[in-house]
């Protein structure tokens, strides 16, 4: 299959799950998350209506973008260093993994002496993992306030969960509700309105998307498995 057509089956099991829930199609966005795969296969999915790319790596990112002749939004969903900020505000639009004031506070440096003011997600650890990246739940609040605060160039426009992996998607319900009700808590809290909900990858987006998902990142099931690299 097409990337194309893979896309037609996303947008109608998004549709589906939208009917549901009462919600629009139209408030979810679908990021192609194109790691491992070739700047053409960018182009593919760019070609075949995608116009948001999700990238895990920023030393990837910068290897295939210059590559890549369609226009999308590019949005960084994997972990950042530090050290590999300024890289990643030359390539990508919005940053989707924010989890540390000290991840923050470097971003509004680089950014300080511009007008360019850039959305972020704030990556939360919903599922409680020792490994996993992410502000754990009870510290969303703080860091969002941080932002709001410290870091003028920063918007932040939502949150972003990796749940812990179950092979049943209805288990991941849970973790996905829970960044919802966050969203809503941290929203209340900060006078933040309307603040978007990343969650939801191939095996469980419908799901994310019955529980309120406004971005679904998607690999797999648009591109195929993935090789090793
Ligand atoms: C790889 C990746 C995805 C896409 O995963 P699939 O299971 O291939 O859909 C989504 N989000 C993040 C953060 C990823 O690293």
């Amino acid at each position: 299959m097409s990337v194309a057509e893979r896309l037609v089956v996303v947008r109608q099991r998004v549709a589906a799950a939208c009917a549901r829930s009462g919600r629009a199609p139209g408030d979810v966005t679908i990021v192609a998350v194109t790691k491992t795969h070739p700047a053409a296969t960018v182009d593919e999915a760019v070609r075949a209506g995608i116009d948001t790319v999700g990238e895990n790596r920023v030393q990837e990112a910068a290897g295939k973008k210059p590559a890549v002749t369609g226009t999308a939004t590019w949005h960084l969903v994997g972990p950042l260093q530090r050290n590999k900020a300024a890289d990643a505000l030359a390539l990508f639009d919005l940053i989707e993994t924010v989890d540390r004031t000290a991840l923050a506070d470097r971003l509004e440096h680089l950014l300080a002496d511009g007008d360019r003011i850039v959305p972020v997600y704030l990556q939360v650890n919903v599922s409680g993992e020792e490994q996993k990246h992410g502000v754990a739940p009870g510290e969303v609040a703080d860091l969002a306030g941080h932002i709001l605060d410290h870091c003028p160039h920063l918007a932040v426009q939502g949150l972003m969960t990796v749940p812990r992996w179950e092979d049943d998607p209805e288990r991941t319900r849970p973790a996905f509700a829970r960044l919802r009700e966050l969203a809503a808590d941290v929203g209340r809290r900060c006078g933040l309105a309307g603040l978007g909900l990343s969650m939801g990858m191939s095996d469980d987006y419908h799901v994310a998307v019955e529980e309120g998902a406004t971005v679904i990142r998607l690999g797999r099931t648009l591109f195929g498995e993935r090789g090793v690299r």
